[in-house]
């Protein structure tokens, strides 16, 4: 059944001391231990798996016992993490198809049937590290070098069970360039409807996937052409044909696609490059000086509110929320020579430790553009020079940066704590920020005394 130039492969493989224990303890107690899913996998495809999924023929909560550290991550559904030596291995008794999907399911008692319920042929072949065994009964090795994502047995019948799949289908396409095989793809646009009840934090974990995944665009196109992006990011799809100006030569939707694949793979970078342009649908005007083009005026402000909006209803993190807002607000600008050195400083202190990321944005930005790429290019270095210039001089950025503190706002102007004191620090700091020689004790004090 499995070819045996691909056991060898695996029997190449040194398991991670804390993951043989694993397997040993369980094994020890008569239990049976695989090493399963994406871990062999990408064992196959000569990758060090990011972590360890073992199906066990043991109950979950035996799981639990056998174990000093162990995280209960998802008990309901017969899964626990155990950390051993500080690697993470993913147990997972068992289980049956109804098992994957929010509402829980049973167990199943082999690792056959339990390799039956899993979703793709390459996640659902199983290796044994101790006897040197190795299971493909789906032909996931065959599909791993026709590089192919397969339903297990009939993908309509897998996607009834749990609607998230074709878009772990779309994932694994992005993750690892391959194409869908037809009948798989053909049953996808049937589970749309199905899908508006997977729960938000499963579509978010998906798309966090597939943006950090090396072909974040091919990712989103197959959802798109399948009809799942207009359920968890129809905003996204109003850019669809939607023209611009000669800056473009590509419609909203498609730009901001070919600047999702020329960012940096940081989930963050990429998933401000996906909402960069998002309310360019609702601020399109034509042009009142050049007829066919449009304008798009503040975007990038009601974009910001919008873009976190979407973050947080996709689970994605309060942090990550905040800081996607804050590229996505900042990532329209036009830098020229004629800047004050003050604008720069007041830029940097907007964007803080964000700048780095923020000029990510804007390069993957400009090569979306499709035109005057080089010359929008060298603009950004202009910036970023400039802008490395200026902090080499450590200017004040920040309040707490100035040589003066809230208490001696409060005793010079004889006030009490109050929010009268952030806002006579606010404009010490604009004053610092327009010259930062002002940034002297003696200087910001004189300052204050004007106040009184
Ligand atoms: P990654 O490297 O991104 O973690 P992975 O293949 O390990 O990829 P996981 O989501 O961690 O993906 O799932 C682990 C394994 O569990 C999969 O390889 C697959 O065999 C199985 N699996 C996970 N989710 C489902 C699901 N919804 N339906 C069926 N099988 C699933
Ligand atoms: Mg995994």
């Amino acid at each position: 059944m499995a070819d045996p130039r691909e056991r060898e492969k695996l029997l190449r493989f040194a398991p991670p001391g804390p993951l043989l224990g694993i397997l040993r303890t369980l094994r020890e107690r008569g239990h049976e231990a695989w090493l399963v899913g994406g871990a062999v996998r990408d064992l196959l495809r000569g990758e060090t798996p990011a972590e360890y999924d073992v199906a066990t023929s043991a109950r979950p909560e035996e799981v639990a016992t056998l174990f000093e550290r162990v995280v209960e991550t998802g008990l309901a559904h017969g899964t626990v993490t155990v950390v051993e030596e500080g690697l993470a291995c993913e147990l997972t008794t068992y289980r049956a198809g109804r098992a994957y999907a929010a509402e829980g399911g049973g167990f199943v008692s082999t690792i056959e049937e339990d390799l039956a319920m899993r979703d793709f042929t390459v996640n659902a072949m199983a290796f044994d590290p101790l006897d040197g065994r190795f299971l493909d009964p789906h032909g996931g090795v065959a599909d791993l070098e026709a590089k192919c994502i397969r339903a297990v047995g009939d993908a309509a019948a897998r996607f009834e069970e749990d609607p998230l799949r074709p878009m772990r289908a779309a994932r694994f396409a992005a993750r690892f360039g391959f194409r869908i095989e037809r009948a798989t793809r053909r049953a996808m646009p049937r589970f749309v409807e199905r899908f508006r009840g997977v729960a938000a934090e499963r579509i978010g974990a998906e798309l966090e996937k597939i943006l950090v995944s090396p072909h974040p665009r091919y990712g989103i196109e197959i959802l798109r052409r399948t009809g799942y992006l207009s359920v968890f990011l129809p905003e996204l799809l109003e850019g669809l044909g939607l023209r611009q100006n000669r800056w473009h030569r590509y419609d909203v939707y498609h730009h901001v696609l070919r600047a999702l694949d020329a960012a940096a793979p940081d989930l963050v970078v990429r998933l401000a490059v996906l909402l960069h342009d998002i309310d360019k649908p609702r601020t399109v005007a034509p042009s009142a000086k050049r007829p066919g083009e449009n304008t798009f005026y503040g975007h990038e402000v009601s974009g910001a509110a919008r873009a976190k909006e979407i973050c947080r209803r996709l689970r994605f993190s309060g942090r990550i929320a905040e800081e996607v807002g804050l590229l996505v607000r900042e990532h329209q600008f036009a830098y020229t020579e004629e800047w004050k050195d003050a604008a720069v400083r007041r830029m940097l202190a907007r964007v803080g430790p964000s700048f780095e990321r923020l000029l990510q944005v804007r390069r993957a930005d400009i090569l979306g553009h499709g035109r005057n790429v080089e010359e929008g290019l060298e603009n950004l270095r202009a910036l970023e020079n400039r802008a490395r210039a200026l902090m080499a001089e450590k200017p004040a950025l920040q309040i707490r940066d100035l040589a003066v503190d809230g208490r001696d706002v409060m005793r010079v102007l004889g006030i009490g704590p109050s929010p009268e004191v952030g806002r006579v620090l606010k404009e010490l700091l604009d004053a610092v920020l327009e010259d930062p020689r002002r940034n002297q004790r003696e200087t910001l004090l004189e300052r204050l005394a004007e106040r009184r």
